[in-house]
């Protein structure tokens, strides 16, 4: 056994998992409404099925005030639990055990009626909460009690009461957002009375044979949060009042640290669990950017935690547990934690899914079957839509061969993975190798397909993404003028001095490159707490410290034309992390630029009314890209047998999540 921590059963006293390993909460759409709940029980049951050893549901919360969004998922009427019983049985069906969690947004509510123990906004919410008065903290208290009742009746093994990200029972315990002069409030004793309450009467109301997990808010990082001797007495009153597990929180929502981006290092806050270790006799879990099973036995082994959270790891992979028991690891289809497809389309209220896994929350709709007719297929580019249809393909039988005219596969993710921070990009191109050798397709690599070599197959997939789009402005030609797809993929020299003629995705990517030292300090969970001011002797409030970002390794100029500033469309959950890295690194980030002229003296702008020249060595053209489709036209009309996907179907606006879609859905039809 190579996971012997991993895989060590964990006896809770009247009942024992059978593997450390805890799906940690995650909202995915799909518990506002119980007409969905069918689709969430395939969800859940898929990965119990995969030998998860616990799993939390997203967030219910126990009365309207406490909801997220209006009319979003709450158990907290009696008509509300039967339809809970079909999650229930489907993981019960499967072995697998599964808890609800409780969880009151407090002034996180993005709707009218929020309450909060103070009436103090949220910079996050339009809305002002009102101060719950003390009938209605004894209220709320009950309503979580009320919510754990229903869980159990509704088959639920237990329950996590959600204590931390800034949500209302965090309101409760930091002075930020507590004001309150009553008993709920002041003292760190009344500010710690709501939690303890609710678990102290919770447990008497379900009994010693249910499970309730308090997520512990470890590190708040923001002003005025809590003290880490506070947490720890907190901890100690929340063992004595009667939970079973002490699972791991950092950071409010509101925190201006990124806690679990890909930028995040591995493991990045395994050292904030290590330190509570000592102060509890119940089992504590770890969390945060845990993806890989060396990182989880690493933690465990050491005694740093009892359990390890994941939750997106599961979402990319529902057969990760398995795998890792079977020593399959290059099986494992690893989440690169870009938060493309859960959290960002949780926080734009869509459904979630995953980049990597497209069936995730779709398990009853996107169904990879055998093919009733085998057939002989040819996917031409091995980029993201390329391998996820040609391995889909051959996973349903089909005789697949893919054409790569590099010498390896990855298209444009294998420039993505150069990019500081964004390093887990290497797993999905490994997890593909594999799934290439499994499942026997037969990889033609250097390849540049010509229409005459795809004669004869049954059908042909094009895959072949896209070209870079050039300027042309005087002095486009110059040699120090050179597109990202030189700087990452063939090593141009670049100068000290460089601009960035484009603000996208790909142009605040290079300015990254290009700014930070190498190794990045992702590798490296002490440089990475210094940069972003994470104190990690836990001696200041909150854990903030002042960051201490190192110094760039070039000075930068990331230009758009586009008015304001650059990086408003970035994704929702991540973009405010590249911006702040590039803030950090004292990039100058300016919009509303038109672009005259390169010569000896450098970049001639004009910005509004004024014209610049900016002194630069090199300058990198990161300015969007087209899609390249010389192969489809080679074939007519011929559109019954000859497909297009990814970037060469259309390359406005095209990520990896829409290549890796539109290839699955595709192969999955063909
Ligand atoms: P490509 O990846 O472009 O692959 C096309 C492949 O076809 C290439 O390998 C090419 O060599 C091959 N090919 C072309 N013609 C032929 C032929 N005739 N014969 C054989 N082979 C051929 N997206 C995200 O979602 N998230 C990110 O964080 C992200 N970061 C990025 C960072 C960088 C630096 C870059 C450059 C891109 C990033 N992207 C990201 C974008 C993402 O990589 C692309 O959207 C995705 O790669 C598009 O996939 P594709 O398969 O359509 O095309
Ligand atoms: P992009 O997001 O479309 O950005 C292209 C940039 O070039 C824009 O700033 C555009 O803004 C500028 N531009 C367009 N035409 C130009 C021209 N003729 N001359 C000068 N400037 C021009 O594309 P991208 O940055 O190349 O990224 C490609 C895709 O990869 C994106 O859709 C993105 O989703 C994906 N990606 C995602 C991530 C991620 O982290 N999620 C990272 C990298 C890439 P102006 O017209 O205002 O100048
Ligand atoms: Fe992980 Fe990205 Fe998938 Fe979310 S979308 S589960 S972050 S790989």
């Amino acid at each position: 056994m190579r996971y012997p921590s991993l895989f060590a059963p964990l006896d809770l006293g009247f009942t024992t998992l059978p593997n450390r390993v805890l799906m940690g909460s995650m909202h995915t759409g799909l518990e506002d409404r119980a007409r969905d709940f069918d689709k969430l029980a395939a969800y859940f049951a898929e990965r119990a099925r995969g030998g998860v050893g616990l799993m939390v549901t997203g967030g219910f919360a126990p009365s309207m005030a406490g909801w997220l969004t209006p009319f979003a998922s709450r158990l907290s009427m009696p008509w509300q639990v039967a339809p809970h019983r079909r999650i229930t049985r489907a993981v019960h069906a499967e072995g697998g055990r599964i808890c609800l969690q409780i969880l009151h947004a407090g002034r996180y509510a993005y709707h009218p009626l929020s309450v909060a123990p103070s009436k103090v906004k949220s910079p996050i919410t339009p809305f002002t909460p009102r101060a719950l008065s003390a009938r209605g903290v004894e209220r709320t208290i009950d309503d979580f009690v009320a919510c754990a009742r229903k869980a159990q009746d509704a088959g639920y093994d237990g329950v996590e009461v959600m204590g931390s990200e800034g949500y209302l029972i965090n309101q409760f315990l930091a002075e930020r957002t507590n004001r309150r002069e009553d008993e709920w409030g002041g003292s760190v004793e009344n500010r710690q009375r709501f939690p303890v309450e609710i678990i102290r009467r919770m447990r008497a109301a379900v009994g010693r044979d249910f499970i309730i997990i308090y997520r512990l808010s470890m590190l708040d990082l923001v002003e005025r949060g809590q003290a880490w001797d506070e947490i720890v007495a907190l901890a100690k009153k929340i063992e004595a009042a009667g939970a079973t597990l002490i699972n791991t929180g950092i950071g409010w929502h509101e925190a201006r640290v990124p806690t679990i981006v890909t930028s995040v290092p591995r493991a990045g806050f395994a050292w904030v669990t290590r330190r509570m270790k000592a102060e509890v006799r119940i089992p504590l879990v770890t969390t945060n950017r845990i993806n890989m099973p060396e990182v989880a036995e690493r933690i465990l082994a050491a005694g740093d935690a009892d359990m390890v959270s994941m939750a997106r790891p599961l979402l990319a992979d529902p057969e990760w547990v398995r795998k890792a028991r079977e020593d399959r690891v290059a099986d494992i289809n690893t989440c690169i934690a870009c938060n493309q497809a859960c959290l960002d389309h949780v926080f734009e209220n869509r459904r979630a899914s995953c980049l990597v896994n497209p069936r995730a929350c779709h398990e009853t709709e996107l169904v990879i079957a055998p093919a009733t007719v085998k057939k002989r297929i040819a996917v031409v580019g091995a980029g993201p839509a390329g391998l996820a249809c040609a391995t889909t393909l051959a996973e349903r039988g089909h005789a697949v061969t893919l054409f790569e005219q590099a010498g390896e596969i990855g298209g444009q993710f294998n420039m993505a993975k150069r990019i500081p921070g964004k390093e887990e990009f290497h797993e999905t191109l490994r997890y593909y190798a594999r799934r290439i050798e499994r499942d026997g397709i037969e990889l033609r690599l250097g390849t540049r397909a010509t229409p005459e070599q795809l004669q004869g197959y049954d059908e042909v997939v094009l895959a072949t993404g896209v070209t870079p789009r050039a300027i042309t402005i005087p002095g486009s030609e110059r040699p120090n003028v050179v597109s990202y797809v030189d700087v990452l993929l063939h090593g141009a020299s670049v100068g000290a001095r460089v601009a960035i003629i484009g603000a996208g995705g790909i142009g605040f990517d290079v300015a990254e490159f290009l700014v930070e030292p190498s190794p990045s300090p992702t590798t490296d969970v002490a440089r990475w707490t210094r940069e972003w001011g994470v104190d990690m002797t836990l001696g200041a409030r909150a854990g903030l410290a002042k960051p201490a970002p190192e110094a760039p390794a070039r000075e930068v100029w990331l230009l758009q034309r586009s008015p304001g500033k650059p990086g408003k469309r970035l994704n929702k959950t991540t973009g405010w992390v590249h911006r702040a890295t590039l803030a950090a690194k004292r990039v100058t980030m300016l919009g509303g630029v038109s672009y005259e002229r390169i010569d000896d003296e450098g970049l001639h702008i004009r910005a509004g009314d004024e014209a610049r020249v900016l002194a630069v060595d090199t300058v990198v053209v990161c300015a969007g890209q087209e899609p390249n489709r010389a192969l489809h036209a080679a074939f007519g009309g011929d559109a019954a047998r000859v497909h297009l996907i990814g970037g060469a179907d259309v390359a406005a606006e095209l990520d990896a999540k829409r290549a890796i879609e539109q290839g699955t859905r595709l192969a999955a039809r063909l």
